[in-house]
């Protein structure tokens, strides 16, 4: 039995335009619904591009649909001259209710670092979103044995000045980089000693009760196959879904994974 509530999420990336979304979240929706999901048991949240968000609110809405959804980023900003960026009030706006942050292609692709994911939670935060913090070693990190030290630096330095009480409805996923997109699952005794790690860092740095209270997930190449397996560890509180996320029966499918 799950002591946190489950949370299943999809990260679409750059795939999926606003039209592909309103097909995909019906489908989804419909699927769940077949299979009688209940939602406030498991949770399922999408993370669909920017340009869906208008789409799927209008529809979540229209279908009072008990789907959660969210942007794979935000701004530190809060509005100016930032060309390109979204800031965090448009996505409250919007119905957001989670926003990813820290995701290992934003960390690789765009060169974020501790900093700017520090300040994109704070921002998060000042706009009532929920922070999905992504965390996660390489390759090289993990064949060196320096997942687990690398992985809490991450996490130290994501929440460092924040409180338990600012950060109660945060949710990190844990996402060895090597197993996103490559079709490598870490175990699930991997997922688990990381998890488990989180966990006992977010005691250290706050309490044990905020500690219990954190969804914690893993993420890399989850499929409806191996999710069972991996949320089979005490600390693994759901999945962050790339790939298979994309094809509602599958992702449906995860979700039902009990
Ligand atoms: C991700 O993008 O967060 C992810 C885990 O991707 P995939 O499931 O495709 O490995």
């Amino acid at each position: 039995a799950f002591v946190r509530r489950p949370l299943i999420a999809g990260n679409w990336k750059m795939n999926m335009d606003h039209i592909q979304a309103i097909a995909l979240v019906q489908k989804l929706a419909w699927t769940l619904d077949d299979a009688s999901h209940d939602y406030d048991r498991v949770e399922v949240a999408v993370f669909p591009p920017f340009t869906d968000l208008r789409s799927v609110q209008t529809l979540v809405a229209g279908d009072k649909l008990s789907l959660l959804y969210g942007a794979q980023d935000l701004s530190s900003e809060d509005s100016g001259a930032y060309t390109g960026d979204i800031p965090g009030a448009f996505l409250s706006k919007l119905g957001c209710s989670q926003v990813l942050i820290g995701h290992s292609e934003r960390r690789e692709i765009h060169n974020e670092g501790d900093n700017v994911i520090h300040a994109k939670i704070e921002a998060a935060l000042r706009h009532g979103l929920t922070p999905l913090l992504c965390v996660g070693e390489g390759l090289e990190v993990r064949e060196a044995g320096e997942h687990v030290s690398h992985t809490l630096s991450q996490v130290e330095a994501a929440l460092k000045g924040f409180t338990a009480e600012e950060l109660s409805d945060l949710v990190i996923a844990y996402e060895p980089v090597w197993a996103i997109g490559t079709g490598k699952t870490a175990g699930p005794e991997d997922a688990q000693e990381l998890a488990e790690a989180i966990r006992a860092k977010l005691a250290e740095l706050y309490d044990k009760g905020f500690a219990d209270s954190i969804r914690i997930l893993y993420g890399g190449s989850v499929k409806s196959s191996n999710v069972a397996s991996i949320l089979g560890g005490p600390d693994v509180d759901g999945a962050l879904v790339g790939g298979a996320s994309l094809d509602a029966e599958e992702f449906a499918k995860i979700a039902q994974f009990e």
